[in-house]
Order: structure tokens, then sequence, then C-alpha cells
């Protein structure tokens, strides 16, 4: 009962009769404890309720009940169950057949008692009796087909909210319906005001406390775009030194276009992700091409080039150019989501999308340092993993899920997928201060890159060395090694064989240290192991 308490708590009563209304349910909750969600106990229970409005939130969606005659919100009993959100969702998804749609508080929006008249349920009688009623509000989509709910309901529809007198003829719930509806709408034009008050408060805090970054110090598109690019899925700290040297091997767009991949690939070498070297090597030479080495200045351009999706472009057109194009990635969409208490899901596109929008209708002239501002609270303060440190937030006092206590609940994804696990074998072959090297294949992950031989099995050591055998090698010691190496989707576990060998197999390719510095890429699954060992000590 402690939750449903918390639930009744964080009620705020807008009028007298609320006030009372939520006090009643207290005290009852206080008397009858656990009775009141079972709809046993007969002189009242627990119900809870949903109005349900579109985005535009000039629908309001609503059932027509056989037993009241009448369109009216959607909800049913709480039938032992505590969680008064939850009721209130799995009655609208029963009553109207929809999935998508979201809570706008996940406080109630009000609490009534109502008293229900004599009637009777499936041909038994039930006595006249009260609900104690706590109704939550949604929006919905209104592109979801609807189903009506045929045991309770005539009819299931999105009723335009200037003619709800038209389909509720339930004068005494009329006042309720309109004031829940316009509690939504209240409540939805405040989160959309707190967007409009962001970059007042980030801007003079990024002046004040933006990190000073390689990329920072320029406006150049290129150097932007490939830091960008290094950042996906990996540190500011992991960057750093690889942007340098990136920077230095390749300080136009042209002499990336020019350079081989394999060039490419081995300036990439550790930081993973290897088809954004590839891809950004594609779009260097789409640059040259296309635009005579100039970057493409408008966003709708950029999204064009290979590997750039419109995140980056957004990234690139506001921090080079200026442009009001926002850059929503997952640090921008927790800090929103926060900010506002939105609970959609953020693994929606049309969740990024609308976001999106939301940001560019405020964005300032100095577009670069207010998409930089709401990276690097994502990053700093409002940070992925653990508390957020709103304490020391510049946009501490405007910030919903920080007044309600909600910030560690937002935001909302999809459950995440356990991570296939796969076994690996490798085979670490030395002969004489030389490696053996075999290209992986062209699909799949590390697609195209250099390893130590291996196979995607976990085999003995005694199908390793007949194999070995078969193809030449004399073995002279082995040593077992294990670990894990972990991709986005799938995880390697990897058990690497460090054969040294006194006659080596031919039908391998063989690199020494300079080589393996200087010439091959081997991504770090494999070179985990190499630091591992000290080649050519026998
Ligand atoms: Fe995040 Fe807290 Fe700042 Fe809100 S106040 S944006 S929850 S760090």
């Amino acid at each position: 009962m402690k939750r449903l308490q918390q639930t009744i708590e964080c009620f705020s009563p807008r009028t007298a009769l609320q006030k009372y209304s939520k006090e009643h349910l207290q005290d009852a909750i206080e008397i009858y404890g656990a009775d009141l969600l079972d709809r046993s106990l007969e002189h009242g229970h627990l119900t809870a309720s949903a109005i349900v409005l579109n985005s535009a939130c000039d629908h309001v969606l609503m059932a027509h009940h056989k037993l009241f005659d009448s369109y009216g919100w959607l909800g049913g009993h709480s039938d032992g169950d505590a969680d008064l959100l939850h009721v209130a969702c799995k009655e609208l998804t029963e009553e109207t057949g929809i999935s998508k749609f979201y809570p706008v508080l996940r406080a109630p929006i009000s609490i009534e008692i109502l008293d229900v008249r004599a009637h009777e349920r499936r041909g038994v009688p039930v006595a006249k009796h009260i609900h104690y009623n706590v109704t939550f509000g949604f929006i919905a989509s209104m592109k979801e087909r609807l189903e009506v709910n045929a045991q309770e309901n005539l009819a299931v529809k999105w009723i335009p909210i200037d003619e709800l007198e038209s389909y509720c003829t339930e004068a005494h719930m009329l006042p309720i319906y309109r004031d829940n509806i316009q509690q939504i709408k209240h409540l939805m034009s405040e989160k959309r005001k707190r967007y409009e008050s962001l970059p007042a408060y980030l801007l003079p805090w990024y002046q004040e406390n933006a990190r000073i970054l390689p990329w920072r110090q320029t406006k150049e598109p290129y150097a932007i775009w490939i830091s960008e690019i290094m950042l996906q899925q990996t540190r500011v700290e992991a960057v750093v030194d690889y942007f340098y040297r990136f920077m230095a091997l390749f300080p136009t767009v042209q002499s990336l276009a020019t350079a081989q991949e394999d060039q490419v690939l081995k300036c990439w070498e550790g930081l993973g992700y290897y088809s954004r070297a590839r891809n950004l090597h594609r779009a260097a030479r789409v640059i040259v091409e296309q635009y005579g080495g100039m970057f493409p200045r408008e966003k709708e351009q950029i999204e064009q080039l290979p590997g750039i999706g419109p995140y980056t472009a957004g990234a690139i057109a506001s921090i080079a150019f200026d442009e009001r194009c926002a850059a929503v990635d997952g640090n921008v969409l927790r800090v929103c989501t926060r900010l506002t208490e939105d609970w959609r899901n953020i693994d929606d596109a049309s969740t990024k999308k609308s976001i999106a929008q939301l940001l560019e209708r405020i964005y300032p002239a100095d577009a670069g340092d207010f998409t930089q501002a709401l990276m690097e609270i994502g990053a700093l303060v409002c940070v992925p993993n653990g508390e957020p440190n709103c304490t020391h937030c510049p946009v501490e006092r405007i910030c919903v899920a920080k007044e309600n206590q909600t910030a560690m609940l937002l935001p909302v994804r999809n459950e995440k997928k356990e991570r296939k696990h796969q076994s690996i074998t490798m085979i670490l072959m030395e002969y004489q201060g030389e490696i053996a090297l075999q290209r992986r294949e062209a699909k799949g992950v590390l697609k195209g890159l250099w390893g130590f031989p291996h196979v995607e099995e976990n085999l003995t050591w005694k199908e390793v060395e007949t194999m070995l055998i078969q193809k030449g090698a004399e073995i002279r010691s082995v040593e077992a090694l294990n670990g894990k190496h972990i991709f986005t989707h799938i995880q390697w576990d990897i058990t690497c064989y460090h054969v040294i060998c006194s006659q080596r197999p031919e039908s391998y390719i063989w690199a020494n240290t300079e080589q393996l510095q200087n010439q091959y890429t081997l991504p770090q699954a494999f070179k985990k192991f190499l630091n591992q060992i000290e080649l050519g000590k026998e």
C-alpha cells in the first residue's frame, strides 16, 4: 500500500473538491488498507481512469459505455493492483485496442469520489456504492486503429473537444472531463515552455564550463565532421589522440579522399566500429567529386553523405555553419526528456523527430554553442549512468524531473535485448617474431579487417593442434589465453592459443612487428591478446 499512498500523495489538488477527495481517499486507505483495492468491499473501492488526448490536444479518446449510455473516459477497477497508473494503462488498451500512448505525468491529474448507482453486472445485481477514482492523463497517436471492447462498450471514438457535450450525456461528469482536459493541455504547454527558456540557462553555463577540446577550437566543417564521427559510441578521452593523429595524416578532405582505404583503417585501429572509417573515406570522395572539395552547408545535403545520419548532419550544420539545426543524440534526448518529464519512448523515431522539432523552434543564433551546450550538459551533468548531478545543473530551476524526483526513471527506452554470445577460437601463431594473419570475411563484425586465424566456435586444443599439423605447422609450445570482446549486439567469448612454431604453415600471411605497426589494421578483439605476449621471446 506504500506505493498507492505515494501515488496519492503526489497529486496536487487544484480545487477544494479535489482537495477533499484526496483527503477522503487517504482516510479510506488508512481505514480499509488493501481491501480498498478489491471490488468485494461493498461500500466502495478504488478505480483508475484515463483521459487521453491527441498530441494537438484538440481531440479526446472516449468509449460509449453501455452502463451509463454515454461516452466517457476509459478505466476500471484496480482489482488488487496497487499500481494505479498501470491499471489505467491496462484499461486504456483493453477498451480501445491502442498501445502507443504515454502519460503526461506519472502522478494523478485528479481524484474523484463518484457515486455509482445500483445496477446489474453480467446478470448479477450490484448495490449502490462509491468509486474512489484516480485519474491519469495521456497523449496518444490518432493513427492507431481503435477496437471496441464489446463486453462493456458500444463504441470507441476520438471526439473533438469542442463537441464533447453532444457525446457525453452524463451532465455531472462533464465538468470533471473539462477540468482534466484543461489540465492536460496546461501540462503539455508547460512542457513546451521549458524548451523556450533553455538557451538563456544553457549558453552562459556553456561559456563558463565547456571543456577545451581540439575540435572546439575551429569552425572548420571537415574537423568537426571527423570529431563527430569519432565520438559516436566513443568517449571523448579516447578520441582526442586519434583526432590529432587523423588530422595530421589527413589534414584536408582532399587528402582523405586520395588516401588508400587501408591507410585510413590503420589510422582508425583500436577505435572500433570500422565502418565509420570506411564511410568517412567514401564521403570524402563524394565531397571532392560532387562539391569540388567544399563541405556542403545544408543539413539535407550533409545527410546524404555516406555514414551521416540526422544527428551528425545537425551537429555539423549547427556547429560549423551556425544553422539552426538540432542534433539529437542519446545525451540530448536524456536532458530533454528529463527537463520536461517527457515519458515518450526515445527509441521511437517519432519521439526523436518531435524533440528535434521542439528544439529547432527555440534554437538561438549562436546555434553551434547551443548544440554543444546540450551535448555537454548530457555528458558532464545529466549523465547516462548513475544519478544526475542536479545541484550543478544550469537548468535545475526549470527541470520537471528534478522537481518530481523522476530523473532516474527517464528516459523511457525499449528493454535491452540480451547480447548474443559467440564462442571464438583464435590462434596467435608465432614464428621467429612474426605472426600469422588472416583477413575476415567481407561481412559481419570486423568485416574485411585483419586478425589471427580464428573460427567462430569453441575448439579444444586437440582439435586446433590437428588442424595446424594438417596445415604444415610444427608446434614447439602452446599457451591458452582467455578473454572476451563486446560489440554492440554480440559478445565474443574467446580462447586464444598462443602457439610458437618451429616450422610455419605458408597458407597464412605473416607479419613482423614493423608491419603490424604500420601496415595491417588489427582490431582490439585480436590486439588485446597480442599485447599479452612478448613477440619474439621464445
Ligand atoms: Fe538532468 Fe537534474 Fe539537470 Fe534535470 S536538473 S536536466 S535531471 S541534471
